[in-house]
């Protein structure tokens, strides 16, 4: 049995590896020169550059750890504790910020806690409900203080939407939610722990996260056909054709709407619900710097304009010291946008610049940059997201056109759980071939 998958990202990579262990003759599609979507790293003068800015190895999931260590091998693993911090008017403050309100100025630290307890006494009492719209949900939760000093400015910045724009569907998990004895304590410079999550994290020794998808197409040779974009999707009774190849199924991992467009005789409904999909696109922007790394920071969040246009900085040389040519270090910055975005060395420059600016680099130190646009990297949870997302995908799923993965079904996934779903779908719908 022939499988077509579409696109070499983690998702499909994993899919193909799957089938390809149970007896299934497969075919991924990927329009990209390099598989691994937005895995892929390469290494530039000597510099780990992730292309889809600061990842880590990190999983809940102990049959995808393992898979993760077989794939890269227990000692091409670097493990290393996470430290994360907020750059704010010129200081580090412990992330998550309601865990490190002391940091803050004190006029900002009591905004803060005011704010807070104010938001927890009116949830307690039952004078506000919880609201649908991130903007109401983050006043509901944290209160003005931390709103205004820290939540609106931050997540304006990475999300370029109005925050009433966006539901709350997928905040569980992705916000991290602080107990007020914790919060209190914390503003009174009692340190309290916050949050644990991924409170240590591995990465390949070698080659940046990409290493991770590289050893997974590696198996699967030239059963990845590189830059062949999928250009045409037709089902023909049981059976497909991709470009005019045929196969008995097809598994989609390429973005939901760039499978519409391409899908022929798709239901007009189904297709518009799939445009009606919002995400953003990254640029993630490599600086190789003079220097061995000055500090032991994992990453660092960049809530305010002054910094620049980054939203986040990695320290990647803290990730493995094989990251950087020895003497040296290197950050990863990131920079979301909305639509398109013209990216030359004026816009990086203008990134190093606000770094400089805010003394997290000496820009007369940069020796080498580079970067990469993802323009499908986050997805974008607006009001009716819900709604699009089931209609554009029960009608595939009543077709039998499997779809999975990060744009491939619209799941804030990171690659663990992309590794998940191709699990679950492997074994859900293609059980071992037997041979004769
Ligand atoms: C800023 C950022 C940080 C992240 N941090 C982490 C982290 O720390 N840890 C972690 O595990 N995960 C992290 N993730 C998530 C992780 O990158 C994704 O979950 C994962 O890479 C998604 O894999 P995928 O295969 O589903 O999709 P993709 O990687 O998007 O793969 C889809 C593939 O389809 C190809 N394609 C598209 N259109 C076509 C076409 N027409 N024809 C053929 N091919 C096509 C693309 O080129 C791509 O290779 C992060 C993501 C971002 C954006």
């Amino acid at each position: 049995m022939k499988i077509g998958i579409l696109g070499a990202g983690v998702t499909g990579l994993m899919t193909g590896n799957l089938l390809r262990e149970r007896g299934y003759s497969v075919q991924l599609f990927e329009s990209e020169s390099k598989p691994g979507g937005l895995c892929r790293s390469s290494v530039v003068d000597g510099f780990v550059f992730d292309w889809a800015g600061g990842h880590i190895l990190y999983t809940k999931d102990r049959e995808v750890h393992d898979h993760v260590t077989r794939i890269i091998g227990a000692d091409q693993i670097v493990e290393s504790e996470r430290q994360t911090k907020i750059f704010y008017r010129g200081n580090f403050v412990k992330y998550p910020f309601e865990n490190g309100l002391a940091d803050l100025p004190k006029s900002d630290n009591f905004d803060c806690l005011a704010g807070y307890i104010e938001a927890a006494f009116a949830r307690r009492n039952g004078a506000s409900a919880k609201p649908s719209n991130f903007k109401d949900w983050v006043l509901w939760r944290f209160g003005p203080g931390i709103a205004k000093h820290f939540m609106f400015p931050y997540n304006e910045k990475i999300w370029k939407a109005d925050l009433a724009s966006l539901s709350i569907d997928w905040v569980d998990g992705r916000v991290p939610d602080a107990p007020i004895e914790d919060v209190i304590r914390s503003s009174i410079g009692i340190p309290t722990e916050g949050y644990t999550h991924q409170a240590r994290f591995r990465y390949p020794r070698r080659g940046g996260f990409g290493t991770l998808t590289d050893r997974l197409a590696e198996t699967l040779g030239e059963d990845v056909r590189l830059s062949t974009p999928v250009l045409q999707v037709r089902r023909l009774g049981s059976e497909w054709e991709v470009n005019g190849e045929r196969f008995d199924r097809v598994i989609n991992t390429i973005p939901l709407q760039e499978l519409y467009r391409r899908l022929e005789g798709a239901d007009p409904t189904a297709r518009a619900a799939a445009e009606g999909l919002q995400f953003r696109g990254l640029v993630s922007i490599l600086i190789g710097v003079d220097g061995p790394e000055p500090t032991r920071h994992s990453w660092i969040y960049l809530p305010h304009p002054e910094n620049g246009p980054a939203n986040r900085i990695t320290h990647l040389a803290n990730y493995s010291p094989e990251n950087a040519p020895p003497g040296k270090h290197s950050l990863l910055a990131e920079v979301t946008y909305e639509g398109d975005l013209r990216v030359d060395q004026r816009f990086v420059d203008d990134v190093v610049d606000g770094l400089h600016r805010s003394g997290l680099v000496d820009k007369k130190k940069v020796v080498t940059t580079a970067f990469h646009k993802s323009h499908y990297a986050y997805v974008l949870f607006t009001h009716g997201f819900q709604r699009n997302l089931d209609t554009a995908t029960h009608w595939l799923d009543s077709i039998g056109l499997h779809t999975a993965g990060r744009f491939g079904r619209y799941e804030y996934l990171n690659s663990d759980q992309c590794m998940r779903r191709a699990i679950d779908l492997v074994d859900k719908h293609f059980p071992p071939v037997k041979s004769n």
